[in-house]
């Protein structure tokens, strides 16, 4: 029976809350979606009555669990038209799948001097592993280009796949631009010269019906909790012979057939990659959410999204200074759509939907060379709107009136978190720029945001002469930045150390009644406690003056200028 869309988000448990005295709008299904019940009832449902290790026991639990285990591989099969079920291998999700594609098969076709093809919009995921065997094998990583609008360039994949191109790896759809690859025709551009083609599918597989045959991908990598179903599951499809020339990650139990003192033989696919116990209740709870999926039809998901889409589009474009990412029409993209507002970090955009009710995400979306290649840092991204009812969806933007300023009412939601003072230092920062004489300098990264922060000091007489601070951040990095450079200028790296500590025991909160006058303006970033995910901002400039104070006492024998440009900043 096809399931209607208009009671869907009933079945949503999750969205039946109030978040910050208004209903949960959830629009960052990218990162990862909300479960239906079907889902969570079919994880309690085999814990209540079906727990047992598969493949092994012979007793009735035993071979309950099995059964259902591999029903679900079936049914991941029939969702994606692979050929046979011994094409699917269960994971943990699309970054395993791709590690493995990289590692164990990678060296096996790629050689010095061969090149490895991927394109500017990959997440880390599709990006990272393909560095690594491109620096372990002596091969060269190549990038396809962009067209402005942010689609691939399909000429420039053209003249760049040749017979050196041993893999071309390739986003399906785009976590940030949502547009949607040409996967066929890159297909057949790869196959031509008896080369391979593997598939990041993780933002596509919740969008489209996908066909692996059809696309002709080698390998195709997904993650379960994408598309409704749990974490800690996903799948690698790969092509049978292909997949038989993937050595095993894991050995172990479940993967092997004979064991002797000095050799194994192994099962047969998918058994073969799959070593240990595997995430039972995952694979059979994932099988739950394609079921799911199926009843509502992923031809009738897709054009539902799209409608969506072009809805939401224009009304986007009507907002002054939002700038949307990628293509402007509905029919090229998926429902992720990224965003910025002039003069407002991502990073507070999404604070202040937060305090609406609407759950957005904010940074860089594991996309760090498409920042770089969009030229922004960060971007907010609103995502997979599918399980939303149009109406719902359409008062959500009636919100952003044009004529209305947009930023002045998402900051007067803030008013714990941006005071007047903290808006000040923000807009007007102090001590913002460089020094003409530096003793140290440093810069921080904040790698979930993109936030950027460098920080400059002079000694003289063994105190703090002079500080500057430059870099891109929200709000509130900004503003501790500026008021923490205000508080340890003049001081001795003795005193500035305290004045550190005492900001990091502020941001603990444990201690809500203490006087915090020491950190002058600074005390007022108190507030910041009550936004778990804010500390970071806030603490990123007292963390920069901590790293560059210890590299000043380990250089203080030489008196050298000590550079730590690109450290990270990664607690
Ligand atoms: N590829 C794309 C395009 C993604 O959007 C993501 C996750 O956001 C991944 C890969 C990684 O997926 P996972 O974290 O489930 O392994």
């Amino acid at each position: 029976m096809v399931k209607s869309l208009n009671n869907i988000r009933q079945e949503f448990p999750i969205l039946d809350q109030i978040v910050n005295d208004e209903p949960l709008i959830y629009l960052d299904n990218a990162a990862t979606t909300q479960k239906p019940q079907a889902v969570i009832d079919a994880i309690v449902d085999y814990y209540q009555t079906d727990n047992a290790n598969v493949h092994r026991g012979v007793h009735t639990l035993a071979e309950r669990a099995t059964e259902q285990y591999e029903a679900a591989r079936q049914k991941v099969q029939r969702f994606i038209n692979a050929d046979q079920s011994a094409e699917i291998i269960f994971t943990k999700g699309t970054t395993q799948s791709l590690n493995w594609v990289a590692s164990h098969f990678g060296p096996q076709v790629v050689q010095a001097g061969d090149e490895i093809l991927i394109s500017y919009m990959e997440h880390h995921s599709n990006l990272v592993p393909w560095q690594q065997l491109a620096q372990q094998t002596g091969a060269k990583l190549v990038y396809i280009d962009l067209l402005p609008d942010g689609q691939l360039d399909l000429a420039d994949a053209k003249a760049k796949i040749g017979p050196r191109t041993k893999i071309v790896s390739l986003t399906h759809a785009s976590n940030v631009l949502g547009v949607v690859n040409p996967i066929q025709a890159i297909a057949q551009l790869v196959h031509q010269f008896g080369n391979y083609l593997v598939v990041d599918g993780a933002q596509a597989i919740p969008h489209m019906p996908v066909d692996v045959q059809d696309l002709d991908a080698d390998f195709y990598a997904f993650s379960g909790h994408k598309m409704l179903g749990p974490t800690g599951i996903g799948v690698l499809y790969g092509k049978k012979t292909l997949l038989e020339q993937v050595t095993p990650v894991e050995y172990g139990g479940e993967m092997i057939d004979f064991v002797e003192l000095q050799q194994s033989t192994f099962k047969e696919l998918p058994w073969r990659l799959e070593g240990g116990t595997p995430n039972i209740e995952g694979a059979i709870a994932l099988g739950a959410a394609i079921d799911y999926l199926n009843q509502i039809g992923m031809a009738q998901i897709q054009a539902h999204e799209q409608a969506l889409v072009a809805k939401a589009i224009p009304a986007l474009q009507t907002i002054d200074g939002l700038t949307i990412y990628g293509p402007q029409n509905a029919q090229d993209r998926t429902g992720v759509i990224a965003f910025n507002l002039d003069n407002l970090h991502p990073h507070d955009l999404a604070t202040a939907l937060d305090m609406e009710g609407v759950a957005v995400r904010a940074g860089h979306h594991c996309a760090q060379p498409l920042m770089k290649w969009l030229n922004v840092a960060a971007t907010a991204r609103a995502s997979s709107i599918y399980i939303i009812r149009k109406p719902m969806l359409i008062n959500w933007f009636k919100q952003f009136k044009p004529q209305r300023s947009f930023s002045k009412m998402a900051l007067s939601k803030l008013d714990n978190l941006y005071r007047q003072v903290i808006l000040d230092h923000s807009q007007h920062p102090h001590h913002h720029g460089h020094l003409d004489t530096v003793d140290h300098e440093i810069e921080l990264r904040n790698p979930t945001c993109g936030d950027v922060l460098q920080l400059e000091i002079a000694l003289q007489d063994g105190k703090i002469s002079q500080i500057a601070f430059s870099g891109e951040g929200c709000t509130i990095s900004q503003a501790s930045a500026s008021m923490m450079t205000d508080a340890v200028l003049g001081k001795t790296p003795a005193q500035a150390e305290t004045m550190i500590e005492r900001f990091s025991d502020m941001m603990i909160g444990d201690r809500p009644d203490e006087d915090w006058e020491i950190l002058e303006d600074a005390a007022i970033l108190q507030g910041v406690q009550q936004f778990p995910a804010r500390i970071k901002c806030a603490t990123l400039a007292w963390k920069a003056l901590h790293k560059a104070l210890i590299s000043d006492q380990h250089s203080a024998v030489s008196g050298q200028i000590v550079n730590h440009a690109e450290t990270e900043e990664t607690d």
